[in-house]
């Protein structure tokens, strides 16, 4: 097991939450410096003005996913070629596996929609990058950075967690932030009904 992923809930009134955490200008210029800008379908800039899309949800449901990293795997990546590959490796597969989950969740709960943690990585390729539309809107949830959410200080304001960085070395844990956009706060057991609640055994026998 190269690492365990903890899953964690809460819900916040929407206003309450732009309100608390949304800055459009300050993050938006973060984006545009990300080698991602207007290359995902999920990314910045947006076709659409975010409080419209936003308004007929009053409640957002946050999920957390914090991975833990063995030791082993930390000391394993030892050069900065293996801490770029395993650390996208571990997050790009936790974020695919809530993503999928939250879309089940969707499924259950009427006029509901989930908002993914970063750029949608659904093809290796996207179709933005050519002009031409999304080969899957079906699956494609745009990214809670998009909106110029606040995801360091959601994730420790409300999570109690820091987010850590890669920094000469794998960090002790990621931290990954989804959200669902609903009419109402969703109880923790709808949560847990699709596996994302409490500690998720993920399978990783990966080596570096
Ligand atoms: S589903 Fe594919 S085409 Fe659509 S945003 Fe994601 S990567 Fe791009």
């Amino acid at each position: 097991m190269g690492y365990r992923v903890e899953y964690r809930t809460s819900h916040i009134e929407t206003p309450l939450f732009r309100q608390k955490y949304q800055d459009q200008e300050k993050f938006m210029a973060y984006c545009r410096e990300c080698p991602r800008y207007n290359t995902r379908w999920s990314c910045p800039p947006l076709s659409f003005d975010v409080a419209e899309f936003l308004e007929p949800y009053t409640s957002v449901n946050l999920l957390c996913a914090k991975i833990d990293l063995d030791d082993e795997t930390i000391r394993a990546a030892d050069t900065e070629e293996k801490i770029k590959t395993v650390g996208w490796e571990i997050v790009s597969a936790v974020k695919r596996a809530a993503d999928e989950k939250l879309r089940k969740l969707e499924a259950r709960i009427p006029e509901s929609l989930s908002l993914s943690s970063g750029g949608c990585i659904l093809c290796e390729n996207c179709t933005r990058e050519e002009g031409k539309p999304c080969r899957q809107p079906d699956k494609m949830r745009y990214s809670l950075d998009a909106f110029g959410f606040d995801l360091s200080a959601i994730t420790k304001d409300i999570f109690h967690i820091e987010i850590l960085w890669c920094k000469g070395s794998l960090p002790e844990y990621f931290t990954l932030i989804h959200a669902l956009l609903a009419k109402e706060p969703v109880p923790e057991v709808l949560f847990e009904a699709v596996g994302l609640h409490g500690e998720d055994g993920f399978p990783s026998e990966r080596k570096v």
